[in-house]
């Protein structure tokens, strides 16, 4: 074969092999800007379908049962790659107690109602054996200044946190409240005010007036946020807040996890949002800077008297 020949024909290989690299990378190439555009439509249109699809939903209960009673794993791992010499990290005993509905149950069918429910009558006892024992009734926002060093914690320091901002809040305990003087926080989730089974704007608006409640962010839609991709986190705590302080006019530094279920990315969300504190449902009365963002809480259940006093002095609370 020539000389010339032989170029022709490497022409022809080299232009067929470019040809054949052409048809076989173009698809790839295609297929993965589709792959990439999908990826963004998806990312960017998450929290809107989110936001659609959530608001038709119904909140969960926390029953005894479902509540996270642990720290996660991922949490304690980091708490102990950070961790700080105790010197540095002082801790207080504050019992925290958590309260959902204060009623008379109607519907005796409604377990998980039945369950978190206490009595209206006996409440009122508990607010008056804390008050006769001397407790002093704080907020979650006080307890953020005490760990932050500001102030002295007072005697017998003692939280009442409500969760979900049910009706009965405005008609049964704010009268308590009231009767007695004391302090509570109630954590309210912001996409459910004037919901058939919440407080509605005007009765919020009174609970504000009486100067008694601090307002806490207990989410938009009230979904536990272990595990969720960042975005839906990041609206849930980040636009629960900003609706209560945009319609009430007030600020809002307390957080609850609904379900009382959180984890690493979740209590950085919530710290970057700049809460002072965030409530869990893990059982336990020691609360220090190490656990600001999942404070313990425990339940009082149906303790009054010389009973609920000495409950209070329990150092561990591994049941409610
Ligand atoms: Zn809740």
């Amino acid at each position: 074969m020539s000389s010339r020949a032989r170029k022709k024909k490497q022409k022809h290989v080299v232009s067929a092999g470019s040809e054949r690299v052409k048809k076989q990378i173009h698809p790839r190439v295609r297929y993965i800007l589709i792959l990439v555009c999908v990826a963004a439509v998806l990312v960017t249109s998450t929290p809107l379908l989110y936001k659609l699809f959530l608001n038709q939903s119904k909140p969960l209960s926390e029953t005894n049962k479902n509540v996270m009673k642990k720290i996660p794993p991922d949490v304690k791992k980091a708490m102990s790659d950070n961790s700080l010499p105790a010197s540095v990290l002082p801790s207080v005993r504050v019992p925290i107690l958590l309260y959902h509905y204060i009623e008379y149950v109607q519907d005796k069918k409604d377990v998980t109602r039945q369950l978190l429910n206490i009595n209206p009558n006996i409440f009122e006892q508990q607010v008056k054996t804390l008050v006769d024992a001397g407790y002093t009734f704080m907020t979650a926002q006080e307890l953020g200044d005490i760990l932050d060093g500001k102030g002295k914690l007072p005697q017998k320091p003692i939280l009442l946190t409500f969760d979900d901002g049910h009706w009965d809040f405005a008609t049964v305990v704010l009268p308590i409240l009231k009767k007695y003087h004391v302090k509570a926080t109630a954590y309210i989730i912001s996409g459910f005010i004037g919901g058939a089974d919440f407080m509605t704007s005007d009765q919020l608006k009174n609970v504000i007036a009486s100067g008694l409640v601090e307002i806490g962010d207990h989410t938009v839609n009230h979904v536990s946020l272990k595990g969720k991709l960042y975005p839906i986190v990041q609206y849930e705590v980040d636009a629960g807040r900003i609706l209560l302080e945009e319609q009430y006019h007030i600020h809002v530094v307390s957080f609850a996890y609904p379900g009382g279920s959180f984890d690493e990315q979740a209590i950085a969300v919530v710290k970057d949002d700049r809460f002072a504190t965030a409530v869990s449902t893990i059982p336990g009365i020691i609360q220090s800077q190490q656990n600001r963002y999942f404070l313990f809480r425990i339940r009082p259940g149906y303790r009054m008297g010389s009973q609920l006093l000495t409950f209070l002095t329990q150092s561990a609370f591994n049941v409610y």
